[in-house]
């Protein structure tokens, strides 16, 4: 039997580990933390990202919890529309899904072929030609046919397969939270969740996840929001953050406001918003009989401007798992680098297209940018849509 070390249980190690071992494949998934623990947020599916999972025979977990996104458009901070709500056809649509519910699908997806070793920090990775790939944590070494580098932005495979790959500071913060449907604020009737808003430096991401139960058994429901401001994150108290960005955001249009003050700051989560700059030279490393890839954030970590890294991680998985059910390795670990690094290099060109237009702030700036934006944001949002649109599942 062929066997994978995949390591990282974040969203990409959970697809990628669930799909080899329905494939026949014996996994063993480690992961650093004391238990595979999702973020209390949600996440925003492009049909790419849904047609991965579908590929991934996750199609019907995911229906159970995905709630449909509608297109809301783009406003300015003061109302006008940047983008005009447009009728978009249902497959078009992304979906919002609640990180908890992705998190039990894919652990369900898992089925009794996956060894998940928690508490396993992995130090080093073994690429010698002549012998099978391993990684190890300074105790045990864990050698198999393949490994899957699925641990995230600051990779310790990567790392020593693809040094010249850095991790740099995108030069914004982000801060989410679900407002649980139960305390959610009653919105004026016709009064859209959804949507964005783009002001200098900032911008409000809003997205219903439904009420409890609406859009699938196991759904939590609730609110999504997320807000990024170009800086650092800050050091204080959440509670002084949720009032920071109420300051912030303040005459920022409905429903942004009430929003912020139902948020509970034990649910606000901060994070600095990190890339690597440059990418991978490859993401696969062929290594004796086997080989070692690259996936998820671990290959292409960008930021979250047009929601599309762990849509990203969900074609590695998928197109991970279709090479090897037709090729041998290590020849499907250099179909899966020919296959992905241009796939991921053009939405990383498209997600930096976007921070510069994001992350443009003062008062000229702004002014420039205004004018700039009722242009380039409608043109930059089509071909971010058109990049979701464009790939397929490999046969
Ligand atoms: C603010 C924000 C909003 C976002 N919104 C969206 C969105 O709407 N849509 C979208 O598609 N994407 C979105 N993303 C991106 C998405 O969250 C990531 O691309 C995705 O979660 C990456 O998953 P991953 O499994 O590759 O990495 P991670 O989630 O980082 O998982 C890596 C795992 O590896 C483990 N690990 C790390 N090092 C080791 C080690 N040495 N040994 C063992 N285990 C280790 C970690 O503990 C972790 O569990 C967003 C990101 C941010 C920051």
């Amino acid at each position: 039997m062929r066997t994978a070390v995949v390591v990282g249980g974040g969203l990409g190690g959970l697809a990628v580990a669930g799909a080899l071992a329905r494939s026949g494949w014996q996994v063993t998934l480690l992961e650093r933390a004391d238990r595979i623990r999702p973020e209390p947020t949600a996440v925003v599916l492009w049909p790419n990202g849904v047609r991965a999972l579908r590929a991934l025979d996750l199609g019907a977990g995911l229906d159970a919890i995905a709630t449909p996104l509608p297109d809301c458009g783009v406003r300015r901070p003061d109302g006008h529309w940047l983008v005009q709500p447009r009728q978009t056809p249902v497959e078009r649509l992304p979906v919002v899904v609640h990180r908890e519910d992705l998190h039990d699908a894919l652990i369900a997806g898992l089925g009794d072929r996956v060894e998940l070793r928690t508490g396993v920090t992995v130090r080093t990775v073994r690429a010698a030609s002549g012998l099978r790939p391993a990684v190890g944590d300074g105790r045990h070494t864990f050698e198999a046919d393949l490994v899957v580098a699925a641990d995230g932005t600051d990779s310790v495979v990567r790392r020593q397969l693809a040094p010249e790959a850095g991790v740099v500071s995108s030069g914004c913060a982000a801060w989410r939270a679900v407002i649980p449907w139960y305390r959610a604020p009653s919105l004026t009737a016709g009064e859209p969740v959804g949507g964005e808003i783009l002001g200098a430096g900032y911008r409000f991401v809003a997205a219903s996840l439904g009420e409890r139960g609406s859009s699938g058994a196991s759904s939590r429901g609730g609110i999504y929001w997320m807000a990024t401001a170009a800086g650092a994150p800050r050091p204080e108290p959440p509670e002084t953050q949720l009032a920071l960005l109420r300051r912030w955001y303040a005459g920022w249009p409905a429903p942004v406001d009430e929003l912020l003050a139902a948020t509970d700051p034990a649910d606000l989560v901060q994070q600095e918003i990190r890339e690597l700059r440059p990418l991978p030279r490859s993401y696969g490393f062929p290594v004796g009989p086997g080989g070692v890839v690259l996936l998820g954030d671990a290959a292409h970590a960008m930021p979250p401007h047009l929601g599309q890294g762990a849509c990203l991680a969900f074609e590695d998985a998928a197109t991970l798992a279709a090479l090897l059910r037709e090729s041998r390795l290590p020849d499907a670990v250099v179909a899966y680098d020919r296959s992905r690094r241009p796939r991921a290099a053009a939405v990383v060109r498209q997600t930096r297209r976007m921070s510069a237009v994001l992350q443009t702030r003062g008062r000229l700036a702004l002014r420039a940018r205004d004018a700039a934006l009722g242009t380039i944001t409608p043109r930059l949002l089509g071909s971010a849509a058109a990049v979701a649109a464009q790939w397929r599942p490999p046969a």
